[in-house]
């Protein structure tokens, strides 16, 4: 582990498909290459890339919405694919390593990672030496909405497994609206998406980063504003988008998505028709 070296970068737990019903499972990425002619993908179903952030500063270790936690159980059958631990163990990270565990917002494709079940069929932190945060008007908005069940294709609140962390005293449930997690992370509360959503901001030095949850979820959703069926305040979360993408362009800020399938980052910038465009990272 280079405890110097600032590291930013994402943990891709891959593809998945996401239905109607809420449910979704892992894709084969070759049906991307005819996205265009597969009936179901779209109509039944949207694929979406998962991918949670690492970043390494200071000596620190933080990771940003852990993911899925696709394999982590004991006894998954899934054990095969890479997940956010077997990809932290790529840098050289362990489990026990991670400091703090920022969630943008409650909903449970960003959240289940923080745990997995062991052998003893008992649900258990994943990372466990980290404190993980998040906003406190996305816990109560979280609690309120639990008896909802509505599909929501992946996006509903399920605590079942995060609860232990709760009870465990593992969090830390700020009510700032600029929350300073570490020395140059800091957490943004936005709304929009879901009343308690924040994004992560990362600045070393005049590099700024940012890390937009589902507030921004895709490149394609840079200059696209009309989110009624994803966001519980679309007016907020409009207001919120907009001022965001203007200083992370004055900022020359790459930014971070954690569903898509393609553009996964890039620097945020305005063409001539002051549109949003994502251009190539440089500075790594
Ligand atoms: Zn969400």
């Amino acid at each position: 582990m280079f405890s110097n070296r600032t590291v930013i970068e994402q943990l891709s737990e891959g593809f998945f498909e996401f239905f109607q019903d809420g449910s979704f499972k892992k894709m084969d990425p070759s049906r991307l290459d005819n996205a265009a002619e597969d009936p179901s993908l779209g109509k039944y179903s949207s694929a979406l890339g998962i991918d949670p952030l690492l970043i390494q500063m200071n000596g620190k270790i933080v990771v940003v919405d852990p993911g899925l936690g696709w394999g982590l159980d004991s006894r998954s059958s899934y054990k095969d694919t890479s997940s956010v631990v077997t990809n932290l163990d790529i840098f050289e990270i362990a489990p026990e390593d991670v400091d703090f565990v920022i969630l943008t917002h409650l909903h449970y494709d960003h959240i289940a990672g923080c745990t997995y079940v062991n052998d003893q069929f008992e649900t258990t932190a994943t990372f466990p030496n980290a404190t993980y945060l998040f906003h406190k008007d996305e816990w109560d908005y979280a609690l309120t909405q639990l008896n909802n069940r509505q599909p929501q294709r992946g996006a509903a609140y399920n605590l079942d497994e995060f609860f232990k962390l709760v009870a465990e005293k593992r969090v830390d449930i700020f009510d700032a609206d600029t929350y300073s997690v570490l020395p140059g992370i800091t957490a943004i509360k936005t709304g929009g998406h879901t009343p308690g959503h924040t994004i992560v901001k990362i600045q070393q030095k005049e590099i700024v980063s940012y890390f937009m949850g589902d507030l921004i979820p895709t490149e394609h959703h840079l200059n696209h504003y009309a989110m009624k069926l994803i966001d519980s305040d679309s007016v907020q979360a409009k207001k919120a988008k907009k001022s965001i993408l203007n200083k992370a362009s004055d900022e020359k800020a790459t930014i971070f998505f954690y569903h898509s399938l393609f553009h996964k980052s890039g620097v945020i910038a305005q063409d001539k028709m002051k549109k949003f465009i994502l251009l190539e990272r440089k500075n790594r």
